[in-house]
């Protein structure tokens, strides 16, 4: 949306025809900006009452006298309580990173380490769901300037997408290299994979191939939306291929270094 048509040198025709067309650019850029900045509001509101159920669900749930029924009916109050906060906590950082001011902190990672950490806090999962979970070691340590936490979602997201898509007696494998300039991170899986027709939308927000694919209560449709922004952030990119019956591979690709900033 940033290009604009530049009229000079153009018939008056469409030269007009452009500055039309330009004025909708700037229409469109404008609406985008409002519900982007509408979504960060609104789920900034949403945010103190969700927390307050939450807090208020947990605080009957640990009450001795609760008992049957009212405490399926807590729980399921706190279930989705969880899930509403969860998936505020993901529009917000959306809204967040796509506004100008969103910075990294950049700092020296050992991707292995990084990926090894990860492996570990999902190795409950991959147990209970029979699935083997492990993180290639590079012959070479990787190391590159990348803010961590927001790695770690990253890597966190796909590992979560591939332990609920892979069948028990599948295997989940982490693994990462790095030439000169670009560190890769793949997260591949021998699960069900992904229909041709719906890889293209993936990284869309709220796009979900069908929800009853996945095991568990399955994701809010935002988790590779917010993979691919981090790349992004990051001056990176994010690639999937899912070959029919070969599981689905993603790889993040990232910049070793951040790009030089250009001189005033
Ligand atoms: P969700 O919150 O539903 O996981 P995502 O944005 O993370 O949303 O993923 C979008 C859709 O892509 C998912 O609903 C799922 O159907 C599909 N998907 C993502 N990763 C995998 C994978 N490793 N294997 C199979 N399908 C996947």
């Amino acid at each position: 949306l940033k290009e604009r048509i530049r009229p000079e040198g153009y018939p008056s025709e469409l030269a007009s025809l452009a500055g039309t067309f330009n004025e909708m650019l700037d229409r469109l850029q404008e609406s985008f900006e409002r519900i982007s900045r509408f979504s960060a509001d609104i789920a900034h509101d949403l945010r103190t009452p969700v927390n307050n159920i939450r807090g208020e669900a947990e605080v009957a749930l640990a009450r001795a006298r609760t008992s049957g029924e009212y405490r399926d009916v807590i729980e399921s109050c706190l279930e989705e309580a969880v899930r509403l906060s969860d998936l505020i906590g993901d529009l917000l950082f959306l809204a967040r990173a796509e506004s100008p001011l969103s910075y990294l902190r950049r700092e020296r990672v050992d991707v292995g380490e990084l990926l090894d950490q990860v492996r570990e806090y999902y190795e409950a999962s991959a147990v209970d769901g029979e699935v083997s979970l492990t993180a290639a070691v590079a012959s070479e340590p990787v190391v590159a300037e990348l803010d961590r936490t927001l790695l770690q979602r990253a890597v966190g997201n796909l590992v979560a997408n591939a332990l609920a898509h892979t069948p028990p007696g599948g295997t989940v494998v982490l693994s990462a290299n790095a030439d000169v300039s670009t560190v890769h991170i793949e997260v591949s899986d021998t699960g069900i994979g992904i229909p041709a027709e719906a890889l293209p939308r993936v990284f869309d927000r709220f796009f979900r191939v069908d929800s009853a694919r996945s095991h568990g209560s399955g994701g809010t449709g935002l988790g590779l939306a917010i993979v691919k922004s981090i790349a992004q952030l990051h001056g990176g990119n994010v690639e999937i291929v899912s070959p029919p019956g070969h599981g689905t591979q993603v790889t993040l690709q990232m910049p070793v270094l951040p790009a030089r900033q250009p001189t005033m």
